[in-house]
């Protein structure tokens, strides 16, 4: 098993001090912000410097093991099960990884989150994470807070979803029959066209007040 121990350990730095430590990033936003289409982006990046990754998701809209963004870019992905050993998985990889992809990382468990942080510091993996802040209740996934807690940098992605009203989206509210739900299960995937859930991005005023307006687009 030498070539797993070989894994584990983290080259120490010089006596120039210029070792790069791994990075836990997470990259949060509502829904349709783009954080599909940033992992992908990530991917292709590091993979075209010749870095070995592997990308990971759960839930995707596609309702397979893919990252799909809705602006059409795809790509073949892992899909993460609850009883996922994450850290075993990429430990027994080889050759080894430089970095993970993980989209819809609110969907992962609390140990799930804990383990890319074990990996980013005893591997010495890159791991980018993206996904939800918060569910439709406007409260925080529990993946999404540990996220929070242990990530080295944690970024609010920049491209603006609108509510119907022209504000800046930020909460993503479910709705049935046109109504919005302020209660019940945290994670119902809409995956089809007849699923009577839906979700649907507002603004803060208007996921308060529950205004959904007359020409919403609806996921
Ligand atoms: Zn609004």
């Amino acid at each position: 098993m030498s070539d797993l121990s070989a894994l584990s350990s983290v080259p120490p730095a010089g006596v120039s001090g210029l070792h790069r430590d791994a990075v836990l990033k997470f990259f949060y936003g509502p829904m349709d912000c783009g954080k599909s289409t940033l992992a992908l982006q990530t991917n292709y990046n590091h993979a075209r410097q010749g870095r070995k990754g592997m990308v990971l998701t759960k839930h995707d809209r596609s309702g397979g093991p893919r990252v799909t963004s809705r602006i059409g870019l795809g790509g073949d992905a892992l899909e993460v099960v609850d009883d996922l050993d994450i850290e075993t998985l990429v430990r027994g990889t080889m050759p080894r990884l430089d970095y993970l992809i993980c989209d819809e990382a609110q969907f992962y468990t609390v140990r799930q989150i804990e383990q890319l942080a074990d990996l980013v510091d005893d591997c010495d993996v890159d791991v980018y994470a993206f996904g939800l802040a918060s569910d439709f209740k406007s409260e925080l996934f529990p993946a999404t807070r540990r996220l929070f807690e242990l990530a080295d940098e944690v970024f609010r992605l920049q491209v603006e979803v609108l509510c119907w009203c022209g504000r800046p989206g930020q909460l993503n509210a479910r709705t049935t029959g046109g109504e919005l739900q302020r209660a019940g299960e945290q994670v119902v995937i809409a995956d089809t066209d007849e699923a009577p859930v839906r979700y649907q991005v507002l603004c803060r005023r208007h996921y308060r007040s529950g205004d959904l307006g007359s020409k919403a687009p609806l996921y």
